[in-house]
């Protein structure tokens, strides 16, 4: 089960739980009781996805012309 960071924004306090990735992004209660919780970013990183190259279209020409068919 991974571990999710939180810190407390009431009192500063940061303190982690552990949790099923269902629940990540539930609200998580302070040691202290404080419901104003942030979540914090930890090991797992996530990259943008970039775009997806688009393939080149083929063709475009005539390839009879090659063999001296069109002359
Ligand atoms: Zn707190």
């Amino acid at each position: 089960m991974p571990r999710y960071d939180f810190r407390c924004r009431s009192c500063g306090a940061t303190f982690e739980l552990s949790r099923p990735m269902a629940q990540a992004n539930d609200p998580a209660v302070c040691p202290e009781g404080h419901p104003d919780t942030v979540k914090l970013l930890s090991t797992v990183a996530v990259t943008g996805a970039g775009g997806a190259a688009a393939p080149a279209p083929s063709g475009g020409g005539g390839g009879c012309c090659g063999g001296g068919c069109c002359g």
